[in-house]
C-alpha cells in the first residue's frame, strides 16, 4: 500500500518550494500567494488526507460533484472555479467559501440577492476575465470590465477580491506570460478608476504557475501537479 498522506505532502511541498523559488527570482514574498489545489474528480477517499497534507484550500469546477465531497471536508477552504449556472448560485453559495468563477452582472447579482436573503454578512468572489478573448472561454471581455465593475461593486455583501483568468493551454509555460501580464495591466487600469475592487489575481496552473507568479499572481490553482493525472477530457473547464 502506498502511503498517500506521504504523497501529498511530498507533493505540495514541491509545488510550494517552486512558488517560493519564482517569488524569489522576482522579489515577492512568498506568504502573498495562495495555494488552491484543484481536486475536482480526485476522490474523497485522497481529499480527506488533504488537511492532513498541509492542503487547505480546495477547489472544484462543478457544483454538483463539490455537493459530494464539502460536506465531507467542512473545515478546508472551498473555491468554485468552474463556470456557475444561476439555477445552482444557491448551493453554490452554501457549498463554496470563495466564488472565483463570477463571470456576468447578472451571475453577481443574482449571487448578492440570494446572500442577502441567507442573512451571508460577506462573499468573497472574483471577476473571471477572458483576457485572451478566446470565444471557447467564459469570462467577461476585458472591454467590458469597466462598465461591469461599477455594477458589481454596488452589490451588497459581495467582497471582490479581484480578477481570475484560464490561461490558454500552451506547450511552453513561458507562453502563458503574456495573459499574466495583460490580467494585471488590466487589474491595475481598473483600480485605478474603482479603489474598491480587490488587490487580488487568480491566474496560473499546473503548467505555468511559476510564470503566473514572477508575473504577480496571488493565487495559484493547481491541480495535477499535486494530484497527479485526471482522466481525458478533464482538462479546465471553458
Ligand atoms: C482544472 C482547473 C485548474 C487546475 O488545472 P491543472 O492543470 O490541473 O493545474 C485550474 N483552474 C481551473 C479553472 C480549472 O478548471
Amino acid at each position: 500500500m502506498t502511503d498517500p498522506v506521504g504523497s501529498l505532502v511530498a507533493a505540495r511541498q514541491s509545488v510550494v518550494a517552486r512558488i517560493e523559488a519564482a517569488c524569489a527570482r522576482v522579489e515577492r514574498d512568498p506568504s502573498g500567494v495562495q495555494l488552491v489545489a484543484i481536486s475536482k474528480t480526485i476522490s474523497l477517499e485522497l481529499l480527506r488526507h488533504a488537511p492532513s497534507a498541509g492542503l487547505h484550500a480546495l477547489g472544484e469546477n462543478r457544483v454538483q460533484e463539490a455537493a459530494d465531497k464539502v460536506p465531507a471536508l467542512p473545515d478546508v477552504e472551498w473555491h468554485l472555479v468552474g463556470r456557475l449556472q444561476g439555477n445552482k448560485a444557491a448551493k453554490a453559495l452554501e457549498l463554496f467559501s470563495v466564488i472565483e468563477s463570477v463571470d456576468s452582472v447578472d451571475l453577481a447579482a443574482r449571487l448578492s440577492r440570494l446572500a442577502v436573503e441567507h442573512g451571508r454578512e460577506r462573499v468573497p468572489v472574483y471577476l473571471q476575465v477572458n483576457v485572451d478573448a478566446d470565444p471557447a472561454k467564459a469570462g467577461f471581455q476585458a472591454s467590458g470590465l469597466d462598465a461591469a465593475l461599477e455594477a458589481v461593486l454596488a452589490l451588497p455583501v459581495l467582497e471582490v477580491r479581484g480578477l481570475m483568468t484560464v490561461g490558454v493551454l500552451v506547450d511552453m509555460p513561458e507562453e502563458a506570460r503574456a495573459t499574466f501580464v495583460r490580467l494585471r495591466g488590466l487589474a491595475e487600469t481598473l483600480r485605478g478608476r474603482h479603489p474598491s475592487l480587490g488587490a487580488g489575481l487568480s491566474m496560473g496552473m499546473s503548467d505555468d504557475f511559476e510564470v503566473a507568479v514572477e508575473e504577480g499572481s496571488t493565487l495559484v490553482r493547481v491541480g495535477r501537479a499535486i494530484f497527479g493525472e485526471r482522466p481525458l477530457g478533464e482538462w479546465p473547464a471553458a
